[in-house]
């Protein structure tokens, strides 16, 4: 087993330069760990193409084999909890960072870190789902902790930015299908039908967020909840819009990791600003948020929710995702050798 090749997406840093390369990886190549997944989806996140790319900040050993998501099926395990065939997925932690992740077919990792795929999940739809979707449930989680939930007559208003990304595109399918009236933001004009299709009310452009609110403390209050992906100007702007006692969830920053803003929203209307963090979730509340993905927040359409490629496509789709130049989801999918 242990001399087995897979295939990987390996990223090397050559002179000044990182470049991406499909090689044959051996599973004796992999980091330490208690179980042995092969990897039979994947899927690309904002992060991965930070580490695919070189930013220290996620990545900072190379040769490297990037992916923050993967799952399939248990190969080999020194832990009581797991057994060989058990359908399961891993996401975040310190996979595909500095651990050789899922753009690899297979993933060596601490038993801690798996997570058994619950209900009819298939491997691929976890995928669809994957960090991105954990991490828009972990931000509406928060909004209804605060007791942001929606009226009977669905008026209670979510505000999403990055909406056509992988976090926002999930948090708009996820609160549409829960009851709230989901307006989406999007830099994406030719996006407004797409959507439309996964259940938001209503598609703002950008700068209607921003535009000509820069030196007023508050505006109309409109925002019960706001689940921001990007951080920056746009984050400023919802939080001025939100009404009295509404939470704001963060968890991105794509427009930039600064935020600038007064204190004046806060106390004048009572709102909570929650950062969210994916990332070391402990286990339980990562069990309940994957049981809830499966079963009531499950999006409709989820299995179209996202676009499919090979390890070809996945590093054409790294350079389109850096440039916010994806719709939705990528899966990866491997294909692995006899
Ligand atoms: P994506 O690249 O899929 O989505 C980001 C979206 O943001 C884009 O599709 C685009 O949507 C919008 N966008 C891009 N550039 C700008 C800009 N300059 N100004 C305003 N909006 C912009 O990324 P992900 O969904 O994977 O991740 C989103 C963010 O959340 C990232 O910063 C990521 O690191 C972070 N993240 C954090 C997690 C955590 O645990 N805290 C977990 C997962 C992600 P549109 O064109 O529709 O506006």
């Amino acid at each position: 087993m242990s001399a087995k090749l897979f295939d990987a997406l390996r990223v090397h840093l050559e002179g000044d330069q990182f470049t991406r390369r499909i090689e044959p990886q051996s599973i004796s190549d992999l980091p330490a760990g208690e179980v042995l997944v092969r990897v039979d989806w994947s899927a690309l996140n904002y992060k991965d193409a930070l580490s695919a790319s070189g930013h220290p900040g996620v990545t900072r050993e190379f040769p490297h084999t990037p992916g923050i998501d993967a799952a399939g099926e248990v190969v080999a395990s020194e832990s009581e909890d797991w057994k060989p065939g058990d359908p399961v997925l891993v996401t975040s932690y310190d996979l595909g960072m500095e651990t050789e992740g899922g753009f690899g077919g297979y993933i060596r990792v601490p038993a801690e870190w798996v997570v058994r795929r619950p209900g009819d999940l298939s491997a691929r739809q976890a995928m669809v789902l994957g960090t991105a979707g954990f991490t828009a449930a972990q931000c509406i989680r928060e909004l209804r902790g605060r007791n942001v939930m929606p009226d009977k007559d669905g008026t209670t208003e979510v505000l999403v930015t990055g909406a056509t990304g992988g976090v926002g595109s999930m948090a708009v399918a996820i609160l549409a299908k829960l009851g709230y009236r989901v307006v989406a933001v999007s830099g994406k004009a030719d996006a407004v039908e797409w959507l439309e299709g996964l259940g938001a009310a209503e598609v703002l452009p950008r700068e209607a967020l921003t535009d000509g609110n820069a030196k007023r403390p508050v505006v109309k209050a409109r925002w019960a909840g706001v689940v921001d992906t990007v951080g920056g100007e746009p984050l400023a702007a919802a939080i001025k819009g939100v009404r009295e006692w509404g939470t704001v969830t963060c968890c991105g920053l794509v427009a930039s990791p600064e935020l600038h803003t007064t204190v004046f929203p806060f106390i004048l209307r009572h709102i909570a600003l929650i950062g969210v963090s994916s990332q070391n979730c402990p286990i339980e509340p990562r069990r309940e948020i994957w049981n809830d993905l499966v079963g009531p927040w499950r999006p409709v359409g989820l299995d179209d929710m996202a676009e499919e490629v090979d390890l070809q496509g996945l590093n054409d789709a790294i350079d389109r995702i850096l440039a916010g130049g994806v719709r939705g989801r990528v899966v990866v999918r491997h294909e692995h050798r006899g």
